[in-house]
């Protein structure tokens, strides 16, 4: 059985209690013994979020529902990649030597950006974006294609399932921590555990809490002309002033951190050698802290928590 097949041929085919597991979106083949997946990886048009495959859109996003998050007044609206892809783009585009960003357009979901970190040794997508479709795969598989996949934190998981199964089931890496955060398990999802995590070709995730338990940056050495580049995604933030980054519970909710989580941050960062930061959206302050990125962030948090302070 091939997942192509109608809900209405499976159950045809099935013994009594098919129902009930295709309603889970798990069904067994009387045929092959191999689980088959019917339903649809519906994504919530909020926050990206791709959840496992099932008949009817999911009841809630759990993303969308924590504090850090918001379902719109609107309420909670479902999508398909199918038609995403009838109405979205992905734009990729050279940063700097060996890294290019992702971009899709118009804005969907959270609307942050991604980046491939080509290496001699395979490349890296670091954090993802929902859209996924034959022009993005054609341009990334002439840029090398992807070999490991890192996302820093929940909302930026969105289609990655997707991502990874268009690249050989490159291997997804993710904080343990995050673990219930993760809304369509897969094998290709590898959870980590502990402060650092070594990829190929020198790159390094490191685990800083803050805005999530399990939130983690990528240390690209090699970036900034070897200067080090710190790839943040959304913690630290860069704000409107490129000059100033800042730390969140929630963004959007603007709930801020305490001081000793923020000193957490800054010294897990603090034996990184950068130059460069990349943050997740290029509206703010065009997405880059050019140089002296280290000294903008230790500036920042210094100021932060003087504002803080009881
Ligand atoms: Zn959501
Ligand atoms: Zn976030």
């Amino acid at each position: 059985m091939t997942p192509k097949r109608s809900r209405r041929t499976f159950l045809k085919g099935c013994s009594t209690g098919a129902a009930a597991l295709a309603a889970a979106g798990l069904a067994k083949s009387a045929e092959a013994g191999k689980e088959a997946i019917v339903g649809t990886p519906y994504l919530c048009s909020t926050c990206g979020s791709q959840f496992a495959e099932s008949e009817k859109p999911p009841a809630n996003c759990p993303i969308c529902d924590d504090e850090r998050q918001y379902v719109p007044p609107e309420g909670q609206r479902w999508t398909t990649l199918e038609a995403l892809r009838s109405t979205h783009r992905n734009t990729i585009k050279a940063e700097e030597p060996g890294l290019y960003s992702i971009n899709t357009e118009p804005k969907f979901g959270i609307g942050q950006r991604a980046f491939l970190i080509q290496t001699p040794k395979g490349n890296i997508l670091w954090d993802c974006v929902g859209l996924i479709d034959g022009p993005t795969i054609a341009r990334v598989k002439e840029l090398g294609g992807i070999a490991e996949i890192a996302i820093s934190h929940p909302h930026y998981y969105t289609s990655m399932v997707e991502w990874s199964r268009a690249f050989g089931d490159a291997p997804i890496h993710i904080h343990e921590a995050e673990r219930p955060w993760v809304m369509r398990p897969d094998p290709a999802v590898r959870f980590w555990s502990g402060r650092t995590l070594e990829l190929r070709d020198g790159l390094k995730l490191v685990s800083t809490g803050g805005h999530f338990t399990g939130y983690q940056v990528l240390h690209w050495p090699k970036g900034a002309d070897g200067r080090g580049a710190l790839m943040a995604g959304d913690q630290p933030q860069i704000c409107m002033d490129p000059k100033q980054v800042t730390f969140m519970y929630s963004y959007p909710n603007y709930i801020p951190l305490n001081a000793p989580t923020i000193r957490q941050v800054v010294e897990r960062l603090e034996p990184l050698a950068y130059d460069r930061l990349y943050g997740a959206f290029f509206t703010r302050g065009k997405g880059i802290v050019p140089s002296k990125a280290k000294e903008v962030v230790q500036r920042s948090a210094d100021r932060y928590l003087k504002a803080i302070r009881g």
